[in-house]
């Protein structure tokens, strides 16, 4: 049987929970060690790349996690992951913000299709169910995403698809913004953590 983004999102969610009340405990006494410490094998406590918003943002997105509807032709990608802080804590109420092209390549100018914008829940976790965007002259394969923690900065930044022959020729990809993707029976699923 395979996969769905379904249950591969169910996984993720019941991924177990990172201990913030330790892991604060843990800060307060020994604050020199607490910065190098890790989320999980992977060194990835290191802040998320910013990359340009690039010329098709637009403010006042919907609050909308279900952005698929305004691509129905377009493959399904379930995009989904964490926003931490640098010492690896989930930021719950973080906004994250995503938009990008549809299954031609285009961008909505006129509204807000395949754009949207959601707070993370109370473990810091994050999901869009949308579609692949598809290449545009110029460019790999992306998405735009703008992070803000509450009450911090904006990340404004791109993330990118493993295995793009674009990737190598794009001067905004970083191998740092790669998602993790696993190919489900009804599309993809896509992982990222943001550290903001
Ligand atoms: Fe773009």
């Amino acid at each position: 049987m395979p996969s769905t983004r379904r249950s591969l999102l169910t996984a993720f969610l019941s991924l177990p929970l990172v201990d913030a009340a330790k892991m604060r405990a843990f800060a307060q006494a020994t604050p020199q060690l607490a910065l190098t410490w890790a989320c999980d094998d992977e060194d990835d406590d290191a802040p998320t790349l910013e990359r340009e918003a690039g010329p098709f943002y637009k403010p006042d997105t919907p609050l909308d996690s279900d952005l698929y509807p305004g691509a129905p032709g377009g493959e399904r990608i379930t995009v989904a992951g964490f926003v931490f802080d640098n010492l690896c804590r989930p930021l719950p109420g973080s906004l994250v913000e995503i938009w990008h092209a549809d299954e031609h390549g285009e961008y909505d100018r006129d509204g807000f299709r395949l754009r949207g914008h959601q707070f993370s829940d109370v473990q810091g976790r994050w999901w869009f169910n949308t579609i692949v965007p598809a290449l545009y002259p110029g460019r790999t394969r992306h998405f735009h995403f703008k992070v803000q923690r509450p009450g911090g900065r904006v990340l404004t930044t791109q993330l990118f698809f493993p295995g793009e022959p674009g990737n190598a020729d794009d001067w905004l990809f970083h191998d740092s913004l790669l998602l993790s993707v696993n190919r489900a029976g009804d599309g993809q699923f896509g992982r990222f953590d943001f550290v903001v």
